[in-house]
């Protein structure tokens, strides 16, 4: 595909095959640069959910998939993974066309991304312990790792491709069969993605692809048929969906919201950091939800900190999202513009100084925000304790360490934090106070090589690596009163 834009999609991916929708219902992709439509796929209802978890189940209950040994799973992923990396750009740009996240991030930070993800998750397969043994009171035990069964994945729509592949990849290595749900602003990837896992050729029913909204998502949520569900969005959503799990133990990883602090220590380089907060602060126009936005000075260094950050943010190239040296796009969505707006008056009324930006579109077209920096803030206003997901910045400022420390826990969140000093050993004793699953030094950047995931109300479970994987299965533990045969690859005795 060349092309990105008018993408169109008359049927739905269930069980892997093209099939009509249950319902005339259609989602239209609407550019938030251009307004124009970019797309438009069938909404799945209700009934596509059930015909995509029966197939799940089957294929999960009585098919190949599960059976397979992880090196035969893998090898039909390996062929994904080279399908995937020969179309990077065109998918970074229908990304950039569906939801307006800046060219420059889209091919690194969302579709590079993903598909490096898949070549970290088919070397962390290949290390996997699948078996293993150990001595238990009654003897020796067997101990296997088995897949979780049928697996309903949400995501949004803020980098899609990223939040698919951690769910989607290590389910399917770990022989699980998945439905996906993505996010009505971004159905267009999803289906083009489903396009790629056709031409692998899985085993019938292992992946399904439903785009749809709120009751869609949760009808795979509520459906027996699904023995765990894997999402990422907001945390409001992730007690709902928990809870909905809990009433059937069904298993479920969330990862949720953030609202991370920088604290910027008196010894920091205030250029380096301010070059740093760039992209830690504003990524993906702000609406990332490990971005740094609460930026946390002492009194010595403030008005140096608020200039250099005013000067960054009033130098950021604000347009067309497609433009290679676009930092800032537009938001995905009006309601998302309105939304970020509400916070920046918000902001305004309850105390803070507006140093930048403001409330007002910076284009007359397009669904923008202009970036905004507060300063003068306490973290108990609602702009220091929501996730506001836009281009705004709010600068905190503590009394001594021990407060800003303090400052960066007060809050409900636990996702991501950053500490920018000369010292990184004192770095690392800061990092060891914050209770948040992710830290950065001098930087933040989610690196997919290591953990990702939220302490508090950001979430529970961890995508990537061995962890990630570990999500996907249940542990089996086998005991037996004759000697077991050596395990496969493992010589006798
Ligand atoms: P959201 O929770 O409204 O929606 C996320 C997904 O869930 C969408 O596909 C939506 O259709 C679906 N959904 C909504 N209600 C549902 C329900 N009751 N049952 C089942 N599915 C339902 O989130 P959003 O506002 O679209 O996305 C932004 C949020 O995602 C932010 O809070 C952001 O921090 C979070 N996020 C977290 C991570 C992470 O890894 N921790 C990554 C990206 C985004």
């Amino acid at each position: 595909m060349t092309d990105p834009a008018h993408r169109f999609y008359d049927e739905l991916f269930i069980g892997g095959r093209w099939r009509k929708p249950a319902t005339e219902r259609r989602l239209v992709v609407i550019s938030p640069h251009s307004e124009q439509p970019v797309g438009e796929v069938p909404e799945a209802g209700p009934e596509d959910v059930n015909a995509a978890v029966r197939a799940a189940r089957q294929a999960f209950d009585d098919g190949p998939w599960p059976r397979l040994e992880p090196r035969e799973r893998m090898e039909k992923i390996d062929k994904l993974a080279a399908i995937y990396a020969g179309h990077i750009d065109e998918m970074a740009d229908l990304i950039t066309a569906e939801m307006g996240s800046p060219r420059s991030f889209s091919r690194l930070g969302q579709a590079a991304g993903a598909a490096h993800m898949m070549q970290l998750a088919l070397a962390t397969g290949r290390e996997f312990r699948w078996e293993e043994r150990r001595r238990g009171v009654l003897g020796e035990g067997h101990l296997r790792k088995a897949p979780v069964g049928v697996v309903g994945a949400i995501v949004p729509w803020n980098v899609p491709q990223f939040l698919i592949m951690p769910k989607l990849i290590p389910a399917l290595i770990a022989g699980c069969t998945v439905v996906v749900k993505p996010a009505p602003e971004t159905p267009l990837d999803a289906l083009w993605l489903a396009e790629m896992l056709e031409e692998i050729d899985l085993p019938e029913g292992v992946v399904s692809i439903l785009p749809g909204g709120r009751d869609v998502g949760e009808c795979l949520v509520r459906h027996p048929g699904v023995d765990k569900v894997a999402f990422t969005g907001s945390s409001a959503t992730g007690r709902r969906i928990a809870a909905i799990c809990g009433g059937q133990l069904k298993r479920v990883s969330l990862e949720l919201g953030g609202k991370s602090a920088a604290i910027i220590l008196d010894d920091a380089d205030i250029d380096k950091t301010v070059t740093g907060l760039k992209t830690a602060g504003l990524m993906n126009n702000g609406q990332a939800c490990v971005a740094q936005t609460r930026i946390l000075v002492s009194e010595r260094r403030h008005d140096e900190v608020v200039d250099a950050l005013a000067a960054m943010m009033s130098g950021l190239r604000v347009g067309d999202p497609a433009d290679e040296a676009t930092d800032i796009g537009p938001l995905v969505a009006q309601r998302q513009q309105r939304r970020v707006q509400d916070y920046i008056r918000c902001g305004v009324a309850e105390g803070a100084r507006t140093v930048l930006g403001g409330d007002g579109p910076p284009m007359d077209r397009g669904w923008y925000v202009r970036p905004t920096l507060f300063t003068d803030a306490t973290n108990d206003m609602r702009i220091a304790r929501e996730e506001i997901f836009g281009p705004v910045l709010t600068v905190l400022t503590y009394k001594d360490e021990q407060d800003a420390v303090r400052i960066a826990n007060d809050s409900d969140y636990g996702l991501a934090g950053s500490v920018w000093t000369a010292d990184v050993a004192h770095g690392l004793e800061i990092a060891a106070g914050v209770r948040t699953g992710t830290y950065g030094i001098n930087m933040y950047m989610l690196d997919i090589g290591t953990p990702f995931g939220g302490f508090k109300q950001s979430g529970i479970g961890r995508e990537f690596g061995p962890e990630g994987l570990s999500e996907y299965v249940e542990l089996q533990a086998v005991v037996s009163n004759g000697a077991l045969p050596p395990l496969k690859g493992t010589a006798p005795g």
